[in-house]
């Protein structure tokens, strides 16, 4: 059989090469849509404080548990710290509010969801709190290093809290600092990928570090056409006539082959969907064999156009320039 996970260093945990994404998924949908997707085989789950459904995500995954369809050491549940709560007064706290609403008792993988961090806000106030903090027009930035948020992660792992911590949305700068004072590596990178912005270049350095590479985004704008004007306007991968091509030279749907590309590069895919069609499409993935024809045409439809950016969400912040 085909290998499906990706080793992570340290704890050798074997991270599944096919997840499923929790982003935008309602609340009330949530516990149902994760229940079945158990139920079809999908063993990570990736969520975040911001998606604002961790409590029902959490209630899916219970469900499944108590029901005897998966063990809890079957599963690989990814989760993120949010932006405001970076400071070292405050990550324990938002990663313990976390665990309960999943109701789990560790993380698989904790990730710092953006190298950016935002003033404290409440959760009493606001929760999930988003970007802004409540009336401001514009990002209130706070001075908590780093490293310091690096070194609060570093004890959640000591504390068994969760077996393995990484980070999303850095860029190569931010992972070389990192590394020059971590006590423990960041085990996985997680970032938008897809043939429209392959950042091969990251992706090769970041794999040499013996960091593995989670894709995003995997379809490109689908995501973002509610979100940005980029979002909107770009043609949707899905549609688009190369990727029809090999997806008919193969008999699968173009979700497949988006997601085969980046599987063939080693990293790992996290698509989100609630049609039970389409949920067991996105997984069926392992036995498509792309050729150096396919690859070449993949290839050849890089603009390097990224959707989940903050400049373009109109924060004014090029976090990625
Ligand atoms: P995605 O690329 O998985 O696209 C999801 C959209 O595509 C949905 O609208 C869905 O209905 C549709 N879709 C799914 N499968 C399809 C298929 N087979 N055919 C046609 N349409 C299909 O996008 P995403 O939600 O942006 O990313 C996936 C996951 O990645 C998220 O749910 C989240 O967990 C994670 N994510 C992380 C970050 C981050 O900053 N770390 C940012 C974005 C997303």
């Amino acid at each position: 059989m085909a290998v499906d996970y990706l080793t992570l260093d340290r704890t050798g945990d074997k991270m599944p090469l096919r997840g499923f994404g929790c982003w935008k998924i309602e609340k009330k949908d949530a516990e149902n849509t994760i229940y079945q997707a158990i139920k079809i085989g999908y063993r990570l789950f990736d969520g975040a404080c911001d998606y604002g459904n961790e409590v029902e995500v959490g209630r899916g995954i219970n469900k499944a548990i108590k029901e005897g369809l998966v063990k809890r050491e079957e599963l690989f549940i990814v989760t993120k710290l949010w932006n405001t709560f970076h400071s070292k007064q405050h990550v324990r706290t938002a990663f313990d509010r976390q665990l309960k609403d999943w109701g789990l008792e560790y993380f698989d993988l904790y990730l710092i969801h953006f190298p950016i961090p935002l003033q404290y806000v409440d959760p009493a106030v606001s929760y999930p709190p988003e970007w802004y903090v409540p009336h401001a027009d514009k990002l209130n930035f706070e001075r908590s290093p780093i490293h310091e948020c690096w070194a609060e992660m570093e004890k959640l792992v000591q504390a068994k809290l969760t077996r393995n911590i990484g980070v999303a949305n850095f860029n190569c700068q931010a992972i070389l600092d990192l590394l020059s004072y971590s006590k423990i590596k960041p085990a996985v990178l997680q970032i938008e990928i897809h043939p429209l912005l392959p950042q091969e270049r990251l992706v090769k350095w970041v794999q040499e570090q013996g960091i593995q590479v989670t894709a995003y985004s995997s379809f490109g704008p689908t995501s973002y056409v509610d979100l940005c004007e980029s979002g909107k306007t770009y043609s949707s991968l899905l549609a688009n006539a190369d990727v029809k091509s090999i997806a008919n030279k193969h008999n699968v749907n173009t979700g497949q082959i988006l997601l085969r590309y980046a599987l063939d590069r080693n990293i790992a895919v996290i698509p989100k969907s609630v049609h039970e069609d389409r949920m067991k499409s996105n997984l069926d993935i392992l036995n498509i064999q792309l050729d150096q024809d396919d690859r070449k045409i993949l290839n050849s439809l890089k603009t390097n156009q990224r959707f989940n950016d903050p400049m373009i969400f109109g924060f004014g912040l090029p976090l990625f320039d």
